[in-house]
């Protein structure tokens, strides 16, 4: 059996298996761990629109249709007395194909990036977990893993691309998390078919609705008429009258009359999930021989459906420096800066608009109505278009809300 890599990925979500589709595309060697076996449930359905340039270049744009995920053209607001805002249609900020974007049943479309790195030539391990670090005088040099037969086994690789989602692999085992104290939420959801769906364009819009205290609900529409459903909070606020999920739920129904006429023909199904431990980065994108990527790196709120494109972008982005570093056989974690910076700035445009939702003063009618030249900038950020300067728009935010100042940590070890 082969035990010797140019890269081993541990983790096959969309971070993982980008970052091991393009590498096996460059004639790389690549070998995917992934502890569960595909297709698997994963919370996380709605897209943004600048997910579309990663999937292109995975060849995956033409297969999303193909597939027949749910088309997302906007995202709206609804106040908790119900009113709606007018939907941001991403088509009327840029006409591009990436402007319609999609609701996706994660179990497939994971699979679908999946199955891209092994038709590339990655080699695949399911039901593989790995266990540890194999370090050689602080250099990385490849994975302890164990199958789910119980055997345990080394594989061994200059490179290794941590991409184990909020499992966050190394680090853990690095002891480098640092939780953003403020983004301090907790989620609970669960799914119903039958529930309403607005008309035409809107069908498969993304709804977020407020509750009191800047708590919200999501709503987003998929495939075979079910809704995926959210509540996102403080803990001390959904919690306050005991734990149970269901009967949580049915109280903050009620608390917006968008979300409870829009669920009063639906039918709930299925268990109800909860996680805490919101928002996140590590302190190290890098390490030598280790580099981080997706949610193994960093976790924002998902208020805006940043996680998965931030995934691909930064499987993409981790896929380039890691081809660059076997090319020039320099491994230190240095190579890594400029991913670390990059990805940081993204991070931070949309971490800064993650702090202005959860500010009490803030909203998005208001900073347009004082600063209708931002319209522009705040879409870019809304689509995912964030890997530029925003200074004027965060400057304008903060005639508002507090402007969280970056975070220092997250370069590289
Ligand atoms: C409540 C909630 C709602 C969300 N809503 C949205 C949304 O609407 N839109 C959006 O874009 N994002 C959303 N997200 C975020 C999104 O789910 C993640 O950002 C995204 O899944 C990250 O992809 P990833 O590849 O980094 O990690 P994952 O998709 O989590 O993949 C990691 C993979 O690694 C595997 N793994 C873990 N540990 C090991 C190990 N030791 N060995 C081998 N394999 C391992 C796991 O089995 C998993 O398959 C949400 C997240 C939460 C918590």
């Amino acid at each position: 059996m082969q035990d010797e890599f140019d890269t081993i990925v541990v983790g096959a979500g969309p971070a993982g298996s980008t970052t091991a589709a393009l590498l096996a595309e460059k004639g790389h060697s690549v070998a995917l761990i992934e502890k569960d076996k595909f297709p698997r449930y994963h919370v996380g359905e709605s897209l943004m629109p600048f997910c579309y340039f990663t999937l292109e270049r995975l060849g995956l744009a033409d297969k999303m249709d193909e597939i027949g995920f749910t088309k997302k053209f906007s995202v709206q607001f609804v106040t908790e007395d119900g009113s709606q805002s007018k939907p941001f249609y991403f088509f009327q900020h840029y006409d591009h194909p990436s402007s319609t974007t999609w609701q996706v049943l994660r179990s497939e479309f994971d699979k679908m990036i999946m199955d891209k790195a092994i038709s590339n030539g990655a080699m695949l391990k399911e039901l593989t977990k790995a266990q540890s670090l194999i370090e050689k005088d602080g250099q990385v040099t490849g994975v302890n893993v164990k199958d789910n037969s119980g055997h345990s086994y080394q594989l061994h690789a200059p490179m290794v691309v941590d991409a184990s989602g909020r499992d966050t692999f190394a680090q853990n085992k690095r002891k480098w998390k640092k939780r953003d104290p403020k983004l301090n939420k907790i989620a609970l959801w669960t799914y119903y078919k039958g529930a309403l769906r607005d008309p035409g364009l809107d069908a498969g819009s993304t709804t977020v609705a407020y509750l009191p205290g800047k708590g919200w609900f999501w709503y987003i529409p998929l495939e075979g008429d079910i809704v995926s459903v959210g509540i996102v909070g403080e803990k001390d606020y959904l919690y306050r009258e005991g734990n149970d999920i269901s009967e949580i739920f049915a109280r903050e129904i009620e608390n917006n009359l968008w979300i409870k006429e829009h669920l009063s023909c639906g039918k709930q199904f299925g268990k109800f999930w909860s996680t805490g431990e919101y928002s996140y980065r590590s302190e190290f994108c890098a390490g030598d021989g280790l580099l981080l990527a997706g949610d193994a790196f960093a976790f924002l709120d998902p208020v805006f459906s940043s996680g998965v494109f931030l995934a691909l972008k930064s499987g993409e982005m981790a896929a380039d420096a890691v081809s660059n570093a076997l090319k020039t056989g320099n491994f230190s974690a240095g190579q890594f800066e400029s991913y670390g910076r990059e990805l940081c700035h993204g991070i931070e445009s949309m971490r800064a608009l993650v702090y202005a939702f959860y500010d009490e003063s803030f909203s998005f009618g208001d900073l347009i109505k004082a600063h209708p030249g931002m319209r522009s900038d705040l879409t870019d950020c809304l689509i995912g278009d964030v890997f530029k300067d925003f200074s004027e728009l965060f400057q304008a935010v903060s005639d508002f809300a507090n402007v969280p100042t970056k975070l220092k940590h997250g370069l590289v070890a």
